[in-house]
């Protein structure tokens, strides 16, 4: 049986192509959900784009109910309460195939995320039994309010405050929330207050309930077809029955909900990139200027190849992810452990892996609906072209699930957390690669694997990364909490992860279809030299602003020294490979690896 997955581990250890779920991996169920979301966009989501981008609540809510008919909200949920009880990559390719439908994928999204997972995870079996079954088929609506005006990534001090009644029946909630999806739309809303200004607490509260008003709609820059309102609670009496977990463990639910948010707003975002470039290279195969096809340009293959690379890291890795986290829960169901709790020690498990594809797939999601907008020239700028919303529908999804200032400092903070108390043996494999810089370098051993070159260079990029860790981490030694308030060391060295856990879960797939001997295996090769050639680009700049940044005079000389042994990456042609990878672009007429056409 495959070893317990570690978080982070990713850094230390050779993963086994074998033991990572990719999308070539797909069940039949898998390929159905596919079908079945493709044709749901197609048939119900589509032909009223333009009505739903206007915001009508009635028809945003009743395009909700029929997904919630076709089955699409009931995946994750139990069977006792009404779901399907399926893994995580079911939840995904749904979530993947809706991703490009702007703010109804959003209100989709929390429909089954943040709308209902508090009360999966953390409700009781009365509260499951009451809200779950309709959650599943639709009926209800759900929305989860934790951001107010005076704190947003500061998510736990808010200043909702909650007090018990004289009769100890009920809570008096009072306060405000803003930026709330679904707000005016839902019918169930899980919010966070404190009691006694202290304890931080979930809260369900019911549309209706006296005291509780919904604002106006927010008037957005993109996804403007979800719903996304304020909140205010005057004296809002909530049932004791209706505490989610318990009093001043609100920030359990919180923190363990947004760590699955991340891997699903990664995997919904993966769509969207699949789908800004599938538009960009259709348009650019009718558009002629100069008598030539535009995807006949070199320049603009360049940029077509850069958005295939982004796309295959970005599903490789969130599949890699979702399956590590669906066989964290299988093995740990094998030995008879309770599946929801061993769900949330999984996610918080993975809560780096699961951040890291946030940052990861919403930065690429931005750099590829920008390119797919150049594509299109002026005509990208016009409303009536469908990249003119998906370039301003992208921009959300660096703000929230936690902004990628936030992630980028929770990532290494977490990372650093684990090495110090020893939950990840980080700080022997620093040893190991400070005492190895004193003499030659060891050499990688690749022989005779596929991709050799790549394996090399992950190899590389992680003992660059461990060493630049070591002597940064040294220097603050012993005060240890003085790296925390170093913003720029946690987030440059955020990137460099961000990118090793990227490349290799590109090359981990890669691998996997050369040697099950696949027809396109050349081209998988081929996106992820590509993606190589940006991340170690980024990994070396990194790590060298890095070491300039906390070094000076010899010190600087002797790591930067250092540096140049690490980052060494083979030569690759970027221009014949842009060329030949945009070309397979092009043949597919959009992303060339999509197992399921
Ligand atoms: C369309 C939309 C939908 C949303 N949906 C929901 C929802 O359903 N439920 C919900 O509860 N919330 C929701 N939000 C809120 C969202 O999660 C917050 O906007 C987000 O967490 C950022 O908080 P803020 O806007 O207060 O920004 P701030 O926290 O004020 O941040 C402003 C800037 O400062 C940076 N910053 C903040 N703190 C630090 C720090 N310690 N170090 C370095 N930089 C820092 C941030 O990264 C950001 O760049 C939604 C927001 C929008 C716009």
């Amino acid at each position: 049986m495959r070893p317990r997955i570690k978080g982070y581990s990713f850094l230390l250890e050779e993963t086994d192509p074998a033991l990572v779920f990719t999308p070539e991996d797909f069940t039949d169920e898998h390929r159905q959900f596919i079908r079945t979301t493709r044709e749901f966009v197609e048939q119900e989501i589509e032909p009223i784009r333009e009505e739903l981008e206007k915001l009508d609540r009635d028809l945003l809510k009743n395009t909700l109910k029929k997904a919630g008919e076709a089955g699409l909200f009931m995946i994750e949920v139990p069977e006792q309460y009404g779901g399907l009880g399926l893994d995580l990559i079911s939840q995904m390719v749904v979530i993947e195939n809706l991703g490009g439908s702007g703010g109804f994928a959003v209100a989709y999204g929390v429909q089954i995320g943040i709308g209902s997972e508090p009360i999966l995870f953390f409700g009781n079996d009365e509260q499951k039994q009451r809200y779950l079954p309709r959650l599943a088929s639709g009926e209800i609506i759900g929305a989860y309010g934790l951001t107010e005006p005076g704190s947003g990534s500061d998510a736990l001090a808010a200043r909702t405050s909650a007090a018990l009644s004289e009769d100890g029946k009920h809570y008096i909630l009072n306060g405000s929330k803003v930026f709330i999806s679904n707000g005016g739309i839902a019918d169930l809303y899980t919010v966070f207050g404190k009691v006694n200004g202290e304890h931080f607490t979930a809260f369900l509260i019911e549309r209706g309930a006296p005291g509780f008003s919904i604002g106006a709609e927010e008037d957005k820059m993109g996804i403007k077809s979800s719903s996304t309102t304020t909140l205010t609670f005057q004296d809002v009496k909530v049932p004791v029955e209706n505490v989610l977990g318990e009093i001043g463990k609100g920030h359990k639910i919180a923190l363990n909900i947004l760590n699955l948010g991340r891997i699903k707003l990664g995997v919904g975002v993966g769509g969207g990139i699949k789908q800004a470039l599938g538009r960009a290279v259709r348009y650019g195969i009718q558009r002629k200027q100069f008598n030539t096809r535009l995807v006949d340009f070199p320049l603009i293959r360049q940029k077509i190849a850069g958005m295939v690379a982004r796309a295959y890291a970005s599903e490789s890795m969130g599949y890699r992810t979702s399956g590590d986290i669906d066989e964290a829960i299988r093995a740990a169901g094998a030995h008879g452990e309770p599946t929801l709790d061993r769900q949330l020690a999984t996610l918080e498990e993975l809560s780096g892996e699961c951040a890291i594809n946030k940052v990861f797939d919403s930065e690429c999601l931005d750099w590829v609906v920008d390119e797919a907008v150049q594509i299109h020239g002026g005509y990208g700028f016009i409303a009536e072209y469908k990249v003119e919303a998906g370039y301003r529908d992208a921009r959300i999804s660096r703000i929230y699930e936690g902004t990628n200032e936030i992630n980028r400092l929770f990532i290494s903070g977490n990372l650093f957390k684990r090495a110090m108390t020893g939950r990840l043996p980080l700080i022997g494999a620093v040893q190991k690669i400070q005492a190895a810089v004193l003499s030659p370098l060891e050499p990688y051993d690749g022989a005779g694997k596929p991709l050799a070159d790549v394996a090399e260079a992950i190899f590389n990029a992680k003992r660059l990364y461990l060493f630049v860790g070591g002597v940064i981490a040294q220097r603050f030694m012993p005060d240890m909490d003085r790296i925390s308030k170093e913003q720029e060391a946690l987030a440059w060295m955020a990137d460099m992860v961000i990118h090793i856990y990227a490349l290799e879960s590109a090359y981990l797939r890669a691998v996997k279809r050369i040697e099950a001997g696949d027809p396109p295996a050349e081209s998988h090769a081929d996106a992820v030299r590509y993606q190589m050639l940006d991340s170690t680009a980024v990994i070396e700049q990194s790590a060298r602003t890095l070491l300039e940044g906390y070094f000076a005079d010899d010190s600087l000389k002797t790591n930067l020294a250092v540096l140049r042994k690490f980052a060494k990456w083979p030569h690759v042609n970027r221009v014949e490979l842009g060329r030949k990878l945009a070309k397979a672009a092009v043949e597919a007429e959009g992303y060339p690896f999509e197992v399921v056409s």
